[in-house]
């Protein structure tokens, strides 16, 4: 069997039910079924203005944010997700001036939720740098089911490996 690279460090018999959704067929329309639609931010404005009603919520008095786009040259499937990065950050000297958060451009097509996910991950790192307790305790603070999207967005990245994107949320 193909090694399932996103769900690594899920227990087997996670990712032995993920492989009979996949044999059988069915890792897609398990995901429609669960998210029948995908969000409507489509463009940089409503993203941002997405972004920043969740960090006024939860996080108000983190560094600013100066803007949150998409970004086409950031290729979610091929980077670093297994080390834990869905968006790759603006690193260096001008972080400081100018908090940037840059969202791969394949989160134009996906549910709310997920989109949701990498928003607050990104949002949790003006807190909390490394990938640690408190990170994640500020992540379910922000989204309630932090841990159960980000499975399930693992498991549409192993579809998109395997068959491309789903049409429905196109
Ligand atoms: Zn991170």
């Amino acid at each position: 069997m193909k090694k399932l690279k996103y769900l690594a460090h899920y227990p087997p018999s996670v990712v032995e039910q993920v492989s009979k959704l996949i044999n059988t067929g069915k890792l897609g329309s398990h995901l429609l079924k669960k998210y029948p639609k995908p969000h409507s931010l489509k463009n940089d404005k409503t993203l941002f203005s997405y972004t920043m009603n969740i960090k006024n919520e939860y996080i108000k008095k983190s560094p600013p944010l100066s803007k949150t786009i998409y970004d086409g040259k950031i290729n979610v499937i091929h980077n670093a997700l297994g080390t834990h990065h869905f968006i790759s950050r603006v690193q260096g000297s001008k972080l400081k001036a100018k908090n940037e958060i840059r969202i791969a451009s394949m989160f134009k097509s996906v549910p709310e939720k997920f989109l949701e996910m990498i928003v607050v991950h990104e949002l949790a790192h003006f807190k909390e740098k490394e990938h640690n307790k408190a990170f994640y305790k500020l992540c379910e603070y922000m989204q309630r089911d932090y841990h159960q999207v980000e499975f399930d967005l693992r498991l549409y990245l192993t579809y998109v490996d395997m068959q491309g994107k789903l049409e429905e949320w196109s």
